[in-house]
């Protein structure tokens, strides 16, 4: 029997028990989490503040799942060390739990920069429900809200604010939204949108400081002398993977955790998963930080079946399908040419909101945005991540696969 020890009930985490628990239905899986809520829909947490989820529809899982799995949870449990050599993790109180094969799915969290005022009151990060049920709680009564950053979460931020009737200014440091997954038409599309429901999207603006004092904001200033009236302040500049408990570990840092394909780190028997995991990426042909609820899962399951005696591989690909009000739209790899040597597809049918843009190297896809119309999404991954020839498919590409 094996003892598999995994650090973080998030879905790389919960994802790997379950693939272990399938190959493995004997030994013991334990799961630990700073958090004390079972594996609920992190993804959901910026339209939970809208008010469309109560917390209990969050719970990704009945309390039943973990008995029938038999997966052991310890919650509200944070680890502070791993020490490969006794084989064991040390816990805040103290206790020590040895394991036979490790997982690390820590996850990350939110960054605030240090500008003059960020530590108010009103100014607020969410990375848990408990966060975001701080920020429901604050935002009542509230009047004007500026969202800070402009990928994913922020623009969702942005509309649930808006929706629970609060003025929003979102504000964008370059010129245009999301500019790691967005391009300028993207940008422009899903813009116009967030202004046609009254959010104000202010591009080429960044913050200098927060005024305000020990009970409330009152405003943000911005480097270009912008003053805007707000008593909330959401910061969405990204994460920061959970790696400072690793230091004295030996497991190989970079940005977060250098994992190869099969999620292993340079430790024997120790693997990582999800938003901390650092993984070869096959577009971009580098070691990257991908992020999202569908590649933690993959992740998780790769992982899993490795730790349980399988010898599975992992194709690392940053891929995004969301929506931000009723705009569809997916963004995978390289989405803006990196070389002239690119050759770039468009299809551009602005008028109705939708838009396909492929970016090609010696015809194969390196990237590809859909807007509007994202039914194909999972068939133009499924080319990028085989490095498959599209010569003879162009035309197809940019009216649709399916
Ligand atoms: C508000 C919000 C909205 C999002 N929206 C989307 C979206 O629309 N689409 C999308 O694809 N992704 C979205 N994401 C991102 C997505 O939720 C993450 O990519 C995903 O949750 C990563 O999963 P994970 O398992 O790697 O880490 P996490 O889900 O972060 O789980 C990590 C777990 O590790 C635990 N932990 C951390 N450190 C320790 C420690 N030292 N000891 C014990 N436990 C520890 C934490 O408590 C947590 O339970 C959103 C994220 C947030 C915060």
């Amino acid at each position: 029997l094996t003892d598999y020890v995994i650090i973080g009930n998030g879905p790389a985490g919960i994802r790997a028990a379950e693939t272990i628990r399938k190959n493995d239905l004997k030994s013991r899986i334990l799961v630990i989490s700073e958090e004390n809520q079972p594996y609920y829909y992190r993804r959901l947490l910026a339209r939970f503040i809208a008010g469309k989820y109560k917390p209990e529809n969050l719970t990704v899982y009945p309390p039943d799942f973990y008995e029938k799995k038999t997966i052991e949870q310890m919650l509200g449990k944070t680890v502070i060390q791993v020490l490969p050599k006794e084989r064991e993790v040390l816990l805040d109180d103290g206790q020590k739990i040895r394991y036979d094969k490790l997982l690390l799915a820590v996850g990350g969290k939110p960054v605030i920069p240090n500008w003059p005022g960020s530590n108010l009151k009103g100014v607020m990060t969410i990375r848990t429900l408990a966060d975001a049920q701080k920020m429901v709680d604050f935002s009542l009564g509230k009047k004007n809200a500026v969202v800070i950053g402009s990928g994913l979460l922020g623009m969702n931020l942005a509309q649930s604010l808006r929706e629970v009737g609060l003025g929003v200014n979102l504000l964008v440091r370059g010129d245009r939204l999301w500019s790691a997954m967005l391009d300028r038409k993207a940008s422009d599309i899903i813009a116009r949108r967030l202004e046609k429901e009254g959010i104000h999207v202010n591009f080429n603006m960044e913050v200098k400081r927060v005024v305000g004092d020990d009970s409330s904001v009152s405003k943000v200033i911005t480097r270009e002398g912008t003053e805007i009236p707000c008593e909330l302040v959401a910061v969405s500049i990204g994460i920061r993977p959970n790696i400072d408990f690793l230091k004295y570990s030996g497991v190989e840092i970079d940005k977060g955790i250098i994992v190869n394909e099969r999620m292993e780190t340079n430790i024997e028997d120790i693997y990582a998963a999800g938003d901390v995991a650092q993984a070869y990426d096959v577009v971009y042909k580098d070691y990257r930080l991908n992020t999202s609820w569908t590649i933690a899962l993959e992740q998780g399951a790769t992982a899993g079946s490795n730790m349980s005696g399988l010898h599975e591989t992992y194709c690392g690909l940053c891929s995004n399908t969301e929506k931000v009000y009723d705009v569809a739209l997916t963004s995978i790899g390289i989405v803006t040419p990196p070389s002239i040597d690119c050759e770039v597809l468009a299809h551009d049918l602005e008028e109705k909101n939708a838009y396909r843009k492929f970016v090609l190297k010696e015809n194969r896809i390196v990237g590809a945005l859909l807007i509007g119309h994202t039914r194909d999404a999972d068939r133009v991954e499924k080319l990028i991540r085989t490095e498959a020839d599209v010569t003879d498919m162009k035309d197809k590409l940019l009216t649709g696969l399916v």
